[in-house]
């Protein structure tokens, strides 16, 4: 069976990015009707469903709420694709992605951000939709944590082997609950020697200098099956 990457897309495939978070706050505004008055601190490694609903709660509005911001998050993504939206593919992020496909191996994403969301960000930042399968791929916007999101792929991957890609903690602790292979990149919020403290059977500095590695460790584990 062939390997199926499962790649986190903030800090891992594109840069992180301070604009990244107006268009969540922009969504929960209009529908609450208030601008948010106390922020979420770290969002990093966090799902959207997660981010979006400890926004409301944190503001006093019913997290029952969450449907109606996703609704807003996708109408407003589509419109900055729309108006010239631009983010950044990390050094290294494209030709892994071919790289990986010449080998026989399937791209698939394993995200916090919702599908539209991903689409948004990945296609402003020069990825294509094909470089990626979206059926099995697996998004956070209605997930609590990321360890509900992990807990979806065996279901649906079933004896596929798989191993995710990701730049946070959060990531390997959630790809360990779900008993999936880590490797972890240092493209994010996380220095390598702070993502030396998870399970990743490999941290590398970023998807150039560290592109071997990966796809060693990579083939390694599609050889085990
Ligand atoms: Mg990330």
């Amino acid at each position: 069976m062939t390997m199926h990457i499962l790649w986190d897309i903030d800090g891992t495939l594109i840069h992180n990015s301070k604009d990244g978070a107006a268009v969540y706050l922009e969504a929960f505004t209009h529908v609450t009707g208030t601008e948010p008055q106390k922020f979420i601190t770290n969002p990093h490694g966090q799902t959207e469903g997660q981010i979006l609903t400890a926004l409301l709660e944190l503001n006093g509005h019913p997290a029952t709420m969450l449907d109606d911001v996703l609704a807003e998050l996708d109408a407003r993504t589509q419109k900055l694709l729309e108006t010239g939206y631009v983010r950044t593919a990390v050094v290294g992020g494209p030709d892994a992605l071919r790289d990986a496909g010449g080998r026989g191996w399937t791209n698939a994403l394993l995200t916090g951000n919702g599908p539209q969301h991903s689409r948004v960000k990945l296609t402003a930042a020069g990825y294509a939709e094909d470089d990626f399968n979206w059926t099995n791929s697996f998004f956070g916007d209605r997930s609590p944590d990321r360890h509900h999101l992990t807990s979806l792929v065996a279901p649906i991957l079933g004896e596929q082997p798989s191993v995710i890609i990701g730049d946070t903690p959060n990531d390997g602790l959630a790809a360990d609950s779900a008993r999936i292979p880590f490797i972890a990149v240092a493209t994010g919020a996380y220095s390598v020697a702070e993502l030396r403290d998870t399970s990743a059977l490999v941290v590398v500095e970023d998807l150039v200098a560290g592109r071997d590695d990966v796809l060693g460790t990579i083939a390694e584990l599609a050889q085990r099956g």
